[in-house]
């Protein structure tokens, strides 16, 4: 055969030899050869398992996807583009046969709250927030509201609230809503929502599960009763995650429980010498005796892993004085994101909240003395070393 015809067909399509890699290959492949047309028809009418094209299912994403689903006890999960590409793909599984009406919470990621007011409400679904750390006040609205959907986040960002999922589970399943959960703060390690009754849990890949900066993407593990609208949604609209980002995921993950309790721990240290010091007005953090969700998080969460976010507020500080600050860290990052494994720092007001309203921004809580530390693997001294001599400046 001529070298035209060599190039397009060498070493492709070997038979299985009797070795088997230890690690999931990254599978390129967009398609997929049988032996036989009838073996081809057989997979297409899913009659026989197997893979037919990688927006249905390619190998580098179904094992990450068996390993993700295996974390949070679900059903089966779908790996997706991104973060907000996996929230958007739960939402809309979780509304095709129910109200186009969502409740959502009132303290949500930025671009969560873009999807639902600039995506989904223009297309006719009715979007009401609630505060879902107060069970009265949303059942109230979820009786009124009747929603099809609600959404939620195990740990908000930026002031780390914490609701009670087992109760907001029995709400929605009262008023026939799916419940969505947003898990990407807390990670399976410290809260695994399809237990306590969710019905979807979404995650940014990108922070925690990957965890190293490198890898955008995102995850819906679902329960049995919307799995496959899910991977029909996907099949339809193609939102999948590319094999390469699926293997960097997978070889981040296999650190990922180590990595999460040395943040968690190092957060904890953290948050106490933060409350301790003369500059620092007060200190977000779910592991404090006197955050307002204290006893839901001793209920829920177990005991010292509280999460590696730490929010705090400076004495007197406004931009200026936050600017220089942040301007005087040698080893915290100043970048947006969070959950890697370098400790990294962010301004909400700039950053995650820039899009809302003064007014509004102090109404939610989040002043202009506010910053958001994510709590890197780091030896806790010395990230405490840097924020020392930042709080000098
Ligand atoms: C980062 C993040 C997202 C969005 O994830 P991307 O991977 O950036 O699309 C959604 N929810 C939370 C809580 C996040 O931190």
């Amino acid at each position: 055969m001529k070298i035209h015809t060599r190039a397009v067909h060498a070493g492709d399509r070997k038979k299985p030899g009797r070795h088997i890699p230890v690690t999931t290959p990254v599978h390129t492949a967009a398609s997929f050869f049988y032996e036989s047309m009838e073996q081809l028809d057989r997979v297409f009418g899913r009659e026989e398992s197997g893979f037919s094209y990688s927006r249905y299912e390619n190998p580098s994403a179904v094992a990450l996807e068996e390993l993700v689903a295996n974390l949070e006890g679900g059903h089966g999960a779908l790996a997706c583009a991104s973060g907000m590409a996996a929230i958007h793909m739960a939402v809309v599984t979780a509304l095709a046969d129910r109200r186009k009406s969502i409740v959502a919470a009132n303290a949500l990621y930025g671009a969560t709250v873009s999807l639902l007011l600039n995506v989904l409400e223009p297309t006719g679904v009715a979007i009401r927030f609630a505060d879902v750390c107060d069970l009265d006040a949303l059942r109230a609205i979820v009786a009124q509201a009747r929603p099809g959907c609600i959404l939620v986040e195990t740990i908000s960002n930026p002031l780390l609230r914490v609701g009670q999922m087992d109760r907001i589970a029995e709400i929605a399943r009262e008023a026939g809503a799916a419940l969505v959960v947003d898990n990407t703060f807390a990670t399976p390690l410290i809260l695994r929502p399809l237990e306590h009754g969710a019905n979807m849990v979404a995650h940014s890949l990108t922070k925690y599960l990957s965890g190293h900066g490198d890898v955008l993407g995102g995850v819906v593990v679902s329960d049995e009763p919307h799995f496959e609208g899910l991977r029909a949604l996907s099949r339809a609209t193609g939102p999948v995650l590319g094999p390469f980002e699926c293997y960097l995921t997978m070889r981040g993950i296999k650190t990922f429980a180590v990595r999460m309790e040395k943040q968690c721990a190092n957060a904890c240290r953290i948050a106490s010498w933060l409350s301790a010091h003369p500059k620092v007005e007060r200190i977000y953090f779910p592991g404090d005796p006197a955050h307002p969700d204290a006893a839901a998080v001793r209920r829920l969460f177990p005991p010292n892993l509280y999460g590696a976010v730490v929010s705090f507020e400076l004495k007197d500080a406004g931009r200026d004085e936050i600017f220089r600050f942040m301007d005087a860290l040698k080893l915290i990052v100043r970048a947006t994101s969070l959950g890697d494994v370098h400790s990294m720092m962010l301004y909400p007001v700039m950053s995650s909240h820039r899009e809302v309203a003064p007014k509004h921004r102090e109404r939610m809580g989040i002043r202009d003395s506010l910053v958001r530390l994510s709590v890197g693997i780091e030896a806790a001294e010395d990230i405490i070393g840097d924020l020392e001599q930042a709080l000098v400046v």
